[in-house]
C-alpha cells in the first residue's frame, strides 16, 4: 500500500464511520413493517393487504388490520382499518380482495383460524360471513383441530372460486364462497418439509403452485405448475426454486408474499418479507418475476431495491431536502443470526434516514428522548405545498405538532394534531419557509421518510 492510498484508505474508512449511514434494509414497498402481503391492482389502484409487523411480541399478537393502497406503486397510504371487527385480533396474512358476483371476499387468519368475510368494497369495511364473533362455526375450513393459517384465493377464468392455505391444501369452494364444494386436496409437492405462505395464479393457460419451505432467514419459495386445472395434475420444472437468501444483496429468507401483474400487462411480480430484524419485524419487497419461453419461472435474484413506479407518478412536485437533524438518535441495533451466521447486520438509526426516499431506513429517537423532535432543511426558503410524514408504527397512531420557519429562530405553528392512525400525516402549509419542524407527542419516536411537497 502506497502513502497515497493509505490516506485515501483512511479517508474513505473515517467518512464511513463519520457519517454512519449503511442502511441494510434498502427500500421495502411500504414506509411499515409488514409481512405476508396480498397485492392487486383495483380500477387503476394497487391495493396491499398483509400482517402488520412491528408490534415485537413474536406470534403472540399482531398489529391491527390496514391496507395501503397506491396509483403508482411507489406512494403508498392507508386510513384507518379495513376491518374493524378485527382490530383488536391476532390478525395475519389476509388474501388479496376478489370479486366475486358484485360482492368483495378476503380470507384473513385471525387467531390462528381462517374465516370468510365479506364487504361491497374493497376499502371494507369487512365483515364476517356466518356470523358476528370469531367463534368455531365461522371457521372455513380447518382439518384435525390443526389451525390451517395463510389463505390464497383464485378465481379461475370460468368463474369457479379455490382457495389454498397453508401445509399444501386446496379446496374448491361454492359460490357463497365460504363453504367448500369438494373435500380438501393436499398437493403432492417435490420438496415435502413444512410449507405455509402459498402462492396461486394463472398465466398464458398454466396454473403456477408457489409454496414455501423453511422460515428466518432459510424462508425460501419452490413452486409446479399444471396446464389442466388449479387442481393439477402437477409438474415439477428441473429447476423449481424460485427465490432463496442472496447474501450478495443483503436480503435474508424472502417469504410469504405474493405474484401479482399490472392489469392488462405481462409485467409480472413477486412480493416477498424479508427476514429483517427478527421475529415480527419484517419488511416486504417486491421483484420482478419473469418466465421462460417454456412458461417455467426463472429464479429471481432478489434485491432490496423495488421496482418504482408501475404507473405515472401520482405524487409530483417532491421538494428537495437538503439536511435534517433530529434532538436525539437511538443507539445501533445489532441484529445476529438465528440459523445462518453470514445473515448478521446493523441498524442504525441517523436523521439522514428519514429524507433518504428509501422505505427500509428510519430515524428513531432515543428512547429517553420525552421531546423528540427533527428539523428538515430545504437549503433555502421556497413555496412548500405540504408535508408528508411516514411514521414509525404508524398503526398505533401519532399525535405531534408540526411548525416551520424562514431562518430558524422564528416558528410559526402549522398544526397540531391529536393522535390518529394513518401514514403518511399530511399538513397544507402554502407558504415560503426554509425550515419545517416536527415535535412527536405520542406514538413511536420515529419517522421512516419525510417528503416536501411544491
Ligand atoms: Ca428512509
Amino acid at each position: 500500500m502506497t502513502r497515497r492510498t493509505f490516506l485515501l484508505t483512511l479517508c474513505f474508512s473515517f467518512g464511513l464511520l463519520t457519517m454512519g449511514q449503511t442502511n441494510p434494509f434498502g427500500n421495502a414497498l411500504v414506509p411499515d413493517m409488514i409481512a405476508d402481503a396480498s397485492i392487486v391492482e383495483i380500477d387503476g389502484t394497487f391495493y396491499c393487504y398483509a400482517t402488520t409487523d412491528g408490534y415485537g411480541r413474536g406470534l403472540d399478537t399482531s398489529g391491527p388490520p390496514v391496507v395501503w393502497k397506491s396509483r403508482d406503486f411507489v406512494n403508498w397510504s392507508f386510513e384507518g382499518t379495513y376491518f374493524p371487527q378485527a382490530y383488536n385480533e391476532k390478525y395475519w396474512a389476509p388474501s388479496k380482495a376478489v370479486n366475486y358476483r358484485g360482492r368483495w371476499y378476503i380470507y384473513p387468519t385471525v387467531n390462528g383460524y381462517m374465516y370468510p368475510a365479506v364487504a361491497d368494497s374493497p376499502d371494507g369495511p369487512f365483515r364476517l360471513i356466518k356470523g358476528n364473533t370469531f367463534t368455531v362455526e365461522n371457521r372455513l375450513w380447518e382439518r384435525d383441530n390443526v389451525h390451517a393459517i395463510d389463505t390464497e384465493i383464485f378465481i379461475d377464468d370460468d368463474g369457479t372460486p379455490y382457495a389454498f392455505w397453508g401445509s399444501r391444501n386446496v379446496v374448491r369452494l361454492k359460490p357463497d364462497m365460504a363453504t367448500i364444494d369438494t373435500m380438501y386436496q393436499t398437493i403432492r409437492t417435490r420438496r415435502t418439509e413444512y410449507s405455509e405462505g402459498p402462492i396461486f395464479f394463472k398465466r398464458r393457460g398454466i396454473y403456477y403452485y408457489l409454496y414455501t419451505i423453511g422460515g428466518d432467514e432459510r424462508y425460501e419459495y419452490y413452486y409446479q405448475m399444471s396446464r389442466t386445472s388449479p387442481l393439477g395434475p402437477w409438474e415439477t420444472p428441473e429447476h423449481d426454486l424460485v427465490c432463496t437468501t442472496n447474501i450478495e444483496t443483503g436480503v435474508f429468507g424472502p417469504g410469504h408474499g405474493c405474484v401479482f401483474n399490472v392489469n392488462g400487462t405481462d409485467d409480472y411480480y413477486l412480493a416477498f418479507l424479508e427476514y429483517g430484524r427478527w421475529s415480527t419485524n419484517r419488511q416486504t419487497y417486491v421483484n420482478r418475476l419473469e418466465f421462460n419461453p417454456d412458461g417455467t419461472i426463472r429464479q429471481v435474484k432478489v434485491d432490496l431495491n423495488g421496482v418504482g413506479y408501475l404507473h405515472k407518478n401520482a405524487k409530483p412536485g417532491q421538494l428537495k431536502v437538503v439536511a435534517a437533524t433530529a434532538s436525539s438518535e437511538a443507539p445501533d441495533l445489532r441484529i445476529r443470526h438465528n440459523k445462518d451466521e453470514r445473515c448478521q447486520r446493523t441498524e442504525q438509526f441517523v436523521p439522514e434516514f428519514a429524507i433518504d426516499g428509501q422505505n427500509g431506513s428510519r430515524w428513531m429517537a432515543a428512547d429517553s428522548d420525552n421531546g423528540a423532535t427533527m428539523m428538515i432543511d430545504m437549503g433555502h426558503t421556497v413555496k412548500i405545498g405540504r408535508s408528508e410524514i411516514a411514521f414509525v408504527r404508524p398503526t398505533a397512531g401519532h399525535a405531534y405538532k408540526l411548525e416551520a420557519s424562514r431562518d430558524g429562530l422564528k416558528w410559526d405553528r402549522i398544526a397540531i394534531h391529536a393522535l390518529e392512525k394513518r401514514s403518511p400525516h399530511v399538513d397544507k402549509i402554502g407558504k415560503r419557509y426554509r425550515y419545517l419542524r416536527v415535535s412527536i407527542n405520542e406514538g413511536v419516536k420515529g419517522i421512516w421518510e419525510w417528503k416536501v411537497y411544491k
